[in-house]
């Protein structure tokens, strides 16, 4: 018997009346060359890295992310989310894709103040990234309807006006690679969520401000920052 009742994150599929219900969501760092060099990185150096956020944080479109406490510099990221439907540890790059529930569009957002701050001091990123409300998600597209698109534009804008413009084609590491590599140091589960980096042209929100981004076949999201 547990003391209380904690509710279940969950993501709407697309077409269904299906929940994807969440367990963790992982994110991936620096993932798209140009965004490597805007955020004053050495792309040689990269290799991919990973944080997380709690499943929590998930807000679903047409919600509202309410401006966080401790930070001057609230930003967006536009991500492709890749939903696991399948368990696996140490998966093979070319078994990569049998893990794979959906695709969904997602934002991270970020402190960024705060994780230039984490940066310069060694700390972690946690209250930069897995703060409330900072995983805004589209609602998942199954494989079986859309497949495994790798090559479709990724993009945001604020108010209106574009500010990321990108094509998913650009990851460094693709979904297949990220997954094999997250894979060999976690296990997979089913619920899992993988933010897969975002492409150039970060930038900072306001309160008011009114965020639509989308994966062209995969989803549209849009949040209000409130
Ligand atoms: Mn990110």
């Amino acid at each position: 018997m547990h003391l209380f009742d904690l509710p279940q994150p969950s993501v709407p599929v697309v077409d269904s009346s299906s929940l994807f219900p969440v367990r963790r969501i992982y994110c991936i760092g620096r993932n798209y060359g140009k965004h490597v060099e805007e955020m004053g990185y050495d792309l040689n150096r990269s290799r991919p890295f990973y944080f997380s956020k709690p499943a929590d944080a998930i807000v679903l479109s047409k919600g509202t992310v309410n401006y966080p406490p401790q930070t001057e510099e609230l930003h967006y990221e536009m991500e492709l989310v890749v939903a696991i439907g399948k368990a696996g540890r140490d998966i093979a790059v070319g078994k990569s894709y049998d893990h794979v529930f959906g695709y969904a569009a997602g934002i991270d957002m970020t402190r960024r103040d705060l994780q230039h701050g984490a940066k310069k001091t060694g700390q972690p990123w946690e209250m930069a990234k897995g703060f409330d409300q900072s995983a805004p998600i589209s609602s998942i597209h199954p494989v079986s309807e859309i497949g495994h698109p790798s090559d479709a534009r990724i993009w945001l804008s604020v108010n209106g006006e574009i500010r990321q413009d990108a094509n998913i084609n650009e990851l460094i590491w693709n979904v297949p690679q990220s997954i094999a590599e997250l894979s060999s140091f976690v296990q997979l589960r089913p619920g899992d969520l993988i933010y897969t980096g975002t492409p150039s042209g970060v930038g900072k929100v306001d309160k008011g401000d009114k965020l639509t981004g989308g994966i062209d076949g995969i989803g549209t999201i849009e949040v209000t920052i409130k």
